[in-house]
């Protein structure tokens, strides 16, 4: 099988020196820096825990539903570290890997260590894994989302405002205000960017 003349991840043609892999050389060192960032005692995963337990370490998620008052955004953090998240897109990737000779998978443990362990062998067998693994672009996809996710949690990020406007056909749509114009359901009638900025916020109903 004649290996591909370009990266699989960006469009960079791959140069001499990297003949023979699918990725190329800055497109490793970006995954290399996203699955850091998700390990270790200051990592991401190890803060995103810190949101479920505040101030108890990184022990993994224990959730109580009836006390206490809840996190706006529990959910999301929990789908991310508890068994499932972060740690399984991880080892499922340890596992992957090791079937083409990429490092083993090791015993298992509380989650962060978990995590830190699959992370440290998916970079210990990166390089390697950038020449032999067809996979790269989905590990690099996936490891990407995961930094993605906690990032966006951790800086608390928010879905954009959503503002509810009346078309004079009395229908209500939520627009962000970023919106780049939105058709009326009512009346089908288009509204553009700033069309639809000046339309008449529609009243909140009073209690
Ligand atoms: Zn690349
Ligand atoms: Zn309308």
């Amino acid at each position: 099988m004649d290996a591909p003349a370009a990266c699989t991840i960006c469009p960079r043609q791959l140069l001499d020196h990297e003949t023979g892999r699918h990725i190329c050389t800055p497109c490793e060192q970006r995954i290399d820096q996203n699955l850091r960032k998700l390990a270790g005692p200051a990592g991401l995963y190890a803060r995103l825990c810190l949101r479920i337990q505040p101030g108890r370490g990184s022990d993994g998620p224990v959730v109580t539903r009836s006390a206490g008052h809840p996190i706006p955004c529990n959910e999301a953090v929990l789908s991310l570290t508890a068994n499932g998240g972060i740690v399984s897109t991880l080892e499922t990737w340890v596992e992957d890997w090791a079937s083409y000779g990429l490092g083993i998978h090791g015993p298992g443990g509380r989650l962060q260590h978990r995590v830190d362990q699959a992370v440290d062998t998916l970079r210990r067998n990166l390089t390697r894994a950038a020449h032999r693994h067809p996979a790269m672009d989905e590990f690099g996809r996936e490891i990407y989302q995961a930094v993605r996710q906690a990032e966006a949690i951790i800086s608390g990020e928010r879905q954009p405002r959503r503002i509810p406007v009346t078309c004079p056909c009395g229908t209500v749509t939520s627009v962000t205000l970023d919106t780049d114009g939105f058709e009326c359901r009512g009346c089908q009638r288009g509204y553009g960017h700033s069309e639809a900025l000046r339309l008449q916020v529609a009243e909140r109903r009073a209690a």
